[in-house]
């Protein structure tokens, strides 16, 4: 008999003792074995065992693998709870941590424009991070982009960049020909600027499609 600790957030640890760690059903063909000492909160049956399992990804709805090995990660290493389940597919997860990712890239951007109002660097930071934020994701506000670009050429007005950003934001918000007359402005100033190259090159693309 194996004592299980039963972990609850904010609860005391509860100890059960009817799991049997000595047990080995025979393992299916592919089935990885489970070490159910290191699973978490079992009051189902433990996982002696672990088989691929096919499921349905709640984001786009494609079948994914979730697969034996990765059970095993979960519920012996992460130590997850019993009852989590994958409902993502491997894209779908990746994704979502992307988007985190850019979503906290904007809140830190404004918290830096907040800490440092007079840095234009920190307002075309900000630009950048909430155009990445909108047209990859579609949340945030573009007109903040689009104020922040603004307000970092305000600030420092050899700081072309800013032109460029703000060309990007007008486009994301559907402004197609202010954003063409940005773009065309941020060239004419930036294309001899060795730091703008790329940026130089992206809007030269933009005025050559449009
Ligand atoms: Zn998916």
């Amino acid at each position: 008999m194996l004592p299980m600790i039963v972990k609850h957030p904010g609860q005391p640890e509860v100890v059960i003792h009817w799991w049997d760690a000595d047990y080995e059903p025979p393992l299916p063909a592919g089935a990885v074995r489970g070490d159910i000492t290191k699973q978490n909160f079992c009051l189902e049956t433990p996982f002696y065992y672990y088989e691929d399992q096919t499921k349905t990804c709640l984001q786009c709805g494609s079948n994914f693998v979730f697969s034996a090995k990765e059970q095993k990660y979960w519920y012996e290493t992460l130590s997850f709870h019993q009852w989590s389940l994958a409902i993502r597919c491997r894209e779908c997860r990746r994704k979502r941590r992307t988007e985190a990712a850019v979503h906290r890239q904007v809140s830190r951007s404004k918290a830096a424009v907040r800490a440092r109002p007079t840095d234009a660097r920190a307002q075309l930071a900000a630009a950048a991070a909430i155009h990445a934020l909108r047209t990859g994701y579609g949340a945030g506000r573009i007109d903040d982009g689009i104020a922040a670009a603004r307000k970092a050429y305000e600030l420092d007005p050899r700081l072309h960049e800013a032109l460029y950003w703000e060309a990007e934001c007008q486009e994301a918000a559907g402004r197609t020909a202010r954003a063409r007359r940005l773009y065309e402005q941020f060239v004419k100033l930036a294309s001899v600027l060795t730091r703008c190259r790329s940026l130089v090159q992206s809007a030269s693309k933009k005025i050559g499609e449009s």
